[in-house]
């Protein structure tokens, strides 16, 4: 009888998990478009967000996220505005973000800093497997009969979108140039780059593209500004109510640059009404103040263990920011201690 009672309990709560699971991660992504101003419209796609100018003559469009997201947001925009997709203005090439604009080809220029191109390479054919470092590195233990490339069958559990994208030549396998490059072949390459600020005006409205700086996420980020609607767009070197993601990719230092990009933005920003970042909800210079906020707690506190001669064990077990408890990823924030110490001490 006992046994009976568990079983039936576990049942009970496992099974709504599962359904949300698989219903929401990956059958039914959750999806919306609301307007912010003066016709600048946010659109989501499960934990990713982007942005889009609605004009007579036709759409700018931030981030198209990804192949299955850009193929709905088509059929939205024809639907309820009628009018095409005439410039996809990126805000870094980075494949959750960037991939899928191909959809919009056939109406659409592609704009992006001139960097984008340079980090859309591959790199050499001599780049080895074991030669790849940060959040892909760990992928090169996929090749486990040693033959320099991972097959399909030792990806297999890799879903098909994500091999497509690493397998820039299509043969079936990864090479190492092809991982160091990452998953990015789904990403339509910008045919309108810049290297300092772009202006494009479509139906008398502006879209203003200012490229923020060598730093750590990315040597192409842009942030992105429609100034008749008081609207700034940001992407991932500035998340709403979310930690820095996971260990900050230490590996590719410019820390100090990273944190110049965030106090100019913030600058910046003021002049806006409205701020939308890739990821969290529309909000406000407010939100870049506490995402800056963040980081310096967080500087504070592991330069702080650091000087007590803890070991970054230690700060890791020890170290809390309890005034950013409530936001997401805070499960990420012994990561984040690793990477800010990586920071301060490489
Ligand atoms: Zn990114």
């Amino acid at each position: 009888m006992p046994n009976i009672t568990r079983t039936s309990v576990a049942t009970a709560l496992i099974a709504p998990l599962a359904l949300a699971a698989t219903g929401f991660a990956q059958d039914e992504p959750h999806r919306t478009i609301t307007e912010i101003a003066d016709g600048v419209y946010r659109a989501t796609n499960n934990n990713h967000g982007t942005v889009f100018m609605v004009t007579d003559d036709g759409i700018v469009l931030g981030d198209p996220i990804n192949p299955d997201f850009s193929a709905w947001l088509r059929g939205e925009l024809d639907s309820r505005f009628g009018v095409p997709v005439r410039y996809v203005v990126y805000s870094h090439h980075h494949w959750d973000h960037a991939s899928g604009g191909g959809v919009f080809a056939d109406t659409a220029q592609f704009v992006g800093h001139a960097n984008m191109l340079h980090h859309l390479a591959l790199p050499p054919d001599s780049t080895q497997l074991t030669d790849v470092e940060g959040q892909y590195a760990p992928l090169a233990a996929l090749d486990t009969d040693a033959d320099g490339v991972i097959s399909r069958a030792e990806a297999s559990d890799m879903d098909a979108p994500r091999f497509a994208g690493l397998d820039a030549n299509e043969d079936g396998a990864i090479s190492g140039a092809e991982l160091m490059r990452g998953p990015v072949s789904l990403v339509h390459p910008p045919n309108i780059t810049y290297t300092d600020q772009i202006e494009i005006l479509l139906g008398g409205k502006r879209v203003r593209m200012n490229w923020v700086g060598e730093m750590n996420h990315s040597l192409d980020s842009s942030r992105i500004t429609f100034p008749d609607a008081s609207v700034m767009f940001v992407v991932d070197y500035i998340t709403f109510q979310r930690l820095p993601f996971m260990e900050m990719d230490f590996e590719l230092g410019m820390y100090e640059e990273w944190m110049a990009a965030i106090r100019e933005t913030e600058e910046i920003a003021r002049d806006f009404d409205h701020v939308a970042a890739g990821h969290g909800p529309v909000g406000t210079v407010d939100d870049i103040t506490d995402w800056r906020l963040y980081f310096e707690a967080l500087e504070a506190a592991v330069a702080a263990a650091i000087e007590e001669g803890q070991s970054l064990q230690e700060m890791q077990q020890t170290i809390e920011i309890p005034e950013f408890s409530h936001w997401n990823g805070y499960n990420w924030l012994d990561m984040n201690v690793l990477g800010m110490y990586h920071f301060l001490t490489d």
